[in-house]
């Protein structure tokens, strides 16, 4: 017997995940849902969600069978317009290979702040520079928030979203050696933290930002 979907939970999700929907509804397997009414809808399971902006949109996706309920073929995730809401915890990335070991080892812990996991799901995990999608082998999808304004020091740059762009592996290393100008349209990044970045980070000679951190107080990455 198929559970009821939970409306409080649906209604908590597309708050976190800033969905903006009239009907939301959820399902712990994504497969089972009340009929929707009410438009622009969503549906919810607990990685992620589907939305609708108009009735037509979901009437017309074959892998929904309505009935007296809403049964969909695969779960919500195998619909194309599936979004992740939560990213994957971002892997460590160490440089692999350094040019030479020497006592102190510079590395870098990704750790993602709840604006950058938001931000990562807007932008629906595609590079806002080339569009590149990155799909770890479980089916994750992979993608790095940057601060354009870096947050460490000297810089001390905010943690808010304009100032954040999502970007995949080579390009966020291409912005932190400070080889790429950055000319960007059409996306919620700042003129401030873009004009920042071109007169304080582009064209720098140093060397990429790596943040040494003491096993004790392991704090978010300066990226
Ligand atoms: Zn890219």
């Amino acid at each position: 017997m198929p559970r009821p979907s939970t409306p409080l939970n649906a209604r908590q999700l597309s708050q976190k995940w800033g969905v903006d929907a009239a009907h939301v509804l959820y399902h712990h397997k994504g497969a089972w849902y009340h009929v929707l009414r009410r438009f622009p809808a969503a549906l919810f399971d607990p990685q992620g969600y589907v939305r609708f902006e108009t009735e037509e949109q979901y009437l017309s996706a074959p892998q929904l069978k309505r009935r007296k309920h809403l049964h969909v073929t695969g779960g919500i995730r195998s619909l194309p317009g599936y979004q992740w809401g939560q990213a994957p915890a971002a892997p460590l990335a160490v440089d692999l290979n350094p040019p030479k070991r020497t006592s102190s080892t510079v590395y870098r812990i990704l750790r993602d702040t709840d604006l950058a996991r938001r931000m990562k799901a807007k932008c629906g995990y595609a590079c806002q520079l080339c569009g590149f999608k990155l799909t770890l082998p479980d089916g994750t999808p992979y993608i790095e928030a940057h601060h354009v304004h870096p947050l460490g020091a000297p810089h001390d740059g905010p943690d808010i979203e304009e100032n954040i762009l999502c970007v995949c592996p080579n390009h966020h290393a291409a912005l932190d050696y400070g080889t790429l100008r950055l000319e960007v349209t059409g996306s919620s990044l700042g003129q401030r933290f873009i004009d920042y970045h071109n007169r304080h980070v582009f064209g720098q000679k140093t060397r990429r930002r790596g943040v040494r951190v003491p096993k004790s107080e392991e704090k978010e990455l300066s990226t």
